[in-house]
């Protein structure tokens, strides 16, 4: 399976969450991980439990991501670290928490990219894994959020026709809700947070999301996985509603 053409791995937001989940499940497969986040006590704890490579790093760090992947040749790139900050209503979004969204999920992605895909495309291997979320695929009432996702899942269906010929991979890992620190760092009133986060329904493990990582990568040289959708079980989308003006 392809998994073992591949020994090399970048994960961007490495420190918690899927990223971590995902750097365990690729160090316990003999792969050689770079882990990249901002946490420095969180990335030293993981180095010593996984043998993994730290770099502690603000995606948003432009120029300093630039010269660190300059150093890199990975096979597997997972761009994972993103956040939910402006995750009220994009009319009562604080101005900075829109910046740091789109900066973090949108930006950091396409500079990754620019900066490793060179290298992929001439050595003619390589597997983009992108996370995206069910909310760049349905409305949540989460603009800033939502687009940013959205974003994710145009530029994984145009990478595949830009790499098209090069075999290179491209998969969207689209999630429903995981339970991780992601509403922790978005969503600062408490009484709000807490109710998002207890709604009563079993989520996903980040685990869950890893193996769905793991999956895409070990399909046979010929399949592409394009996008895995996974939500939980007790979470749905869709509906239809009607909302008089009062
Ligand atoms: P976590 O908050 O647990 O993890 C987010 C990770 O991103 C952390 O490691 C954090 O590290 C890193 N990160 C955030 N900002 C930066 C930055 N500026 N520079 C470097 N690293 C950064 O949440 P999740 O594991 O849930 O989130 C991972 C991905 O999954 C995100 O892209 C999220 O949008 C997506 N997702 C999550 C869902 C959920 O319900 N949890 C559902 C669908 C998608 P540090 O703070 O140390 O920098």
């Amino acid at each position: 399976m392809a998994l073992a053409d591949y020994s090399s791995a970048l994960v961007t937001g490495a420190s918690s969450g899927i990223g971590e989940a995902t750097v365990r499940s690729f160090c316990s497969k003999g792969i050689t991980v770079h882990a990249m986040a901002r946490r420095k006590e969180r990335l030293d704890q993981l180095g010593d439990d996984t043998g993994c490579i730290t770099h502690q790093l603000d995606v948003r760090d432009t120029d300093r991501l630039y010269e660190t992947l300059g150093g890199l040749e990975v096979d597997i790139v997972v761009n994972n670290a993103g956040i939910g900050r402006g995750f009220e209503r994009l009319y009562e979004a604080k101005r900075k928490d829109i910046d740091a969204t789109l900066d973090t999920n949108i930006d950091a992605v396409f500079h990754v990219l620019h900066a490793l895909l060179p290298g992929m495309v001439e050595r003619k291997r390589g597997h983009i894994i992108q996370i995206g979320s069910v909310a760049g695929l349905y409305p949540i009432k989460s603009s800033v959020y939502g687009a940013s996702k959205g974003a994710i899942h145009l530029l994984c269906q145009n990478l595949r026709l830009e790499l098209g010929g090069t075999g290179v991979r491209v998969t969207e890992i689209c999630p429903g809700r995981v339970r991780t620190e992601f509403f922790d760092v978005a969503i600062d009133d408490a009484t709000t947070r807490e109710q998002i986060k207890d709604s009563g329904i079993s989520d996903l493990q980040p685990e869950d999301i890893a193996d769905a990582v793991v999956y895409a990568l070990d399909a046979p040289r010929h399949v592409n996985v394009n996008l895995v959708e996974l939500q939980p079980t007790e979470q749905v989308f869709g509906g239809l509603r009607f909302v008089p003006t009062n």
